[in-house]
């Protein structure tokens, strides 16, 4: 499999493909200790937190995510009114309730930039706060594929999750559950844009170089 099916830099439009692994290196580049992952452990912590996700992902019966909300007894709602662009959904606990918030203004800033249906990127939005809930009901994938070390200095020595891989997991069960043809922070991304995508190219370098590594378990 390859991360980028074809670079042309020399096309004024560049024409981008990603896979699953490439956009959860992506993702995991995001990490505060991404530069603290031996290049060899990569691979690990990607295909770890992707199969996790789609293992999580059957384990529910294939219905909505509006039933399964209900299901689980999740309150969502959809907030029109903020101005929040980054951010699509959150989740929040407390010990009498559960409740999804969905930001119908980011999501929509998506759906023009990539005409997207609206109704879909809510779909995924809800989804990735299932998969938040759910794990937190059972061990989390960070904890599961292990620390890294962090500091090593004298003997002294500080260790680290990758949390990222969360995020991972969760776009691989909004993934594998809407039967998508890409994780869906392939939104996150401009792939057609010739100005935009030159640091997606550097990055799939980087990444492919990276995924000639070796792969170390933990
Ligand atoms: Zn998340």
């Amino acid at each position: 499999m390859h991360a980028i099916s074809s670079i042309n830099t020399n096309v004024e439009t560049t024409q981008m493909e990603a896979d699953d692994r490439f956009l959860a290196y992506l993702e995991l580049r995001k990490d505060t200790f991404f530069h603290k992952i031996p290049s060899q452990k990569i691979r690990y912590y990607i295909d770890g937190a992707l199969a996790y996700g789609k293992r999580l992902a059957a384990t529910q019966d294939f219905v909505s995510a509006t039933e399964l909300c209900n299901r689980l007894d999740v309150t969502v709602i959809k907030d029109t009114e903020s101005e929040m662009r980054t951010v699509r959904g959150s989740l929040e606990l407390t010990k009498k309730d559960q409740t999804i918030r969905i930001y119908h203004q980011s999501l929509l800033q998506i759906a023009r930039h990539h005409n997207v249906p609206l109704a879909q990127l809510e779909e995924a939005a809800l989804l990735h706060e299932i998969f938040h809930l759910l794990e937190e009901q059972t061990q989390s994938v960070s904890e599961r594929l292990g620390q890294i070390n962090t500091l090593q200095f004298l003997g002294f020595k500080r260790r680290a999750m990758v949390r990222q891989t969360r995020e991972i997991a969760a776009h691989a069960f909004v993934k594998e559950r809407m039967q998508l043809p890409y994780l869906p922070n392939y939104w996150d991304y401009s792939w057609n844009e010739g100005n935009g995508s030159e640091e997606l190219i550097a990055i799939g370098r980087e990444f492919q170089s990276r995924m000639e590594e070796p792969v170390v378990e933990l």
